[in-house]
């Protein structure tokens, strides 16, 4: 039989390949399966069909009691797994995250997986999934945060779920039931490719990641107010926000609940970067004059000498893996760590 497996290895010819542009950024973009998404009663009588299994299934954050807007534990879980998936895959350069997705980028050099868009996606995301239930119970074995009591609430699909509320140490008993994994709701991700063709575009979707962080913060922050402290059932407080803007959040926290947003946790207003951290360059004039947008280049990988490789791949490996709560839209960001666009590791700390 073993010798006849030509006749069957026809069935390769189906199989199709997409390869990433060369010598572009390439960005895996992972993202929570039905970790928040609401839906409300209004929203789900306009489309029944789609939603109803939303409806009816309690979102993970509910499941688990995430506690509302930020859960703390959920967070430093995500960061802590995309450490892991920096320490794995030499070729990532930066990462950046907030509620339940990360971006992590890898290096225009790289030629992984002959930079096969399915192989590195999927390798990415099982990286991170495989490593996200792993150090679960590390971050879920405690109850929510101190100061925070968990109450029962409606979650608008008629059931009732466990969620904690800031400042009533209560009922942590029902926290506990609920951190272990079960089989129903376990958490998985998704995950694209995307390729940019230059540094402005790739500043530009950090950018546009961290300036998503800040929207929905907001919005998250100022809804759980209306409903937690405000008492106003889901549906209520989603039209009471509708065509309101920042400034009108930003009033109502402060006028009705005595919250400065501005006060708030920098995890929860700027997100997560996860990367090598290396001596950061002063942000003197001969930094400010790297001009961030043609920085140049490592050669392509078949172009590096084979020492140079292994070189370039162990001071990778030796570098920490840190996480930070910064701006990264501003060049400053940039200029300070040169080796993010390079390639070329800076000098250690
Ligand atoms: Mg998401």
């Amino acid at each position: 039989m073993a010798d006849e497996t030509w006749i069957f290895e026809y069935v390769r010819q189906f199989e199709r390949e997409e390869y990433l542009l060369p010598n572009t950024w390439i960005v895996v973009r992972i993202d929570g399966r039905g970790f928040h998404k609401y839906v409300s009663f209004t929203n789900l009588c306009k489309n029944p069909i789609r939603l109803a299994p939303l409806w009816l299934q309690a979102r993970i954050s509910n499941h688990y009691g995430f506690v509302k807007p930020n859960d703390i534990r959920a967070l430093d879980l995500m960061n802590a797994a995309a450490q892991h998936v920096l320490h794995v895959l030499h070729d990532i350069m930066i990462s950046y995250g907030h509620s339940d997705e990360y971006s992590f980028v890898f290096h225009k050099s790289c030629t992984l997986f002959e930079r096969r868009s399915a192989k590195i996606a999927s390798t990415v995301v099982s990286t991170f999934t495989a490593a996200y239930i792993h150090l679960w119970p590390r971050y879920f074995a405690e109850p929510a945060p101190t100061g925070t009591f968990l109450a029962r609430h409606s979650n608008g699909g008629g059931s009732t779920n466990v969620i904690a509320i800031e400042g009533n140490p209560q009922s942590q008993e029902t926290s506990r039931e609920k951190a272990d994994l079960a089989i129903s709701h376990l958490p998985t991700f998704d995950a694209r490719c995307i390729s940019y063709p230059s540094n402005h575009n790739l500043k530009d979707y950090l950018s546009w990641r961290q300036a998503d962080c800040h929207i929905n913060n907001l919005y998250n922050t100022t809804f759980w107010a209306l409903v937690l402290k405000g008492g106003m059932s889901n549906t209520e407080a989603e039209e009471f926000l509708k065509g309101t803007l920042s400034s009108d959040k930003n009033e109502i926290l402060w006028s009705r609940y005595g919250i400065n947003y501005n006060n708030e946790k920098e995890i929860f207003k700027k997100g997560s970067v996860v990367l090598r951290e290396y001596k950061m360059l002063e942000p003197t004039e001969a930094a400010r004059r790297i001009d961030i947008d043609v920085a140049s280049d490592l050669p392509k990988e078949d172009e590096l000498s084979k020492t140079k490789r292994e070189k370039i791949r162990k001071a990778r490996q030796k570098a920490d893996v840190v996480v930070r709560h910064i701006d990264i839209i501003k060049d400053d960001f940039w200029q300070q760590r040169p080796w993010l666009l390079t390639g070329q590791p800076g000098s250690s700390v």
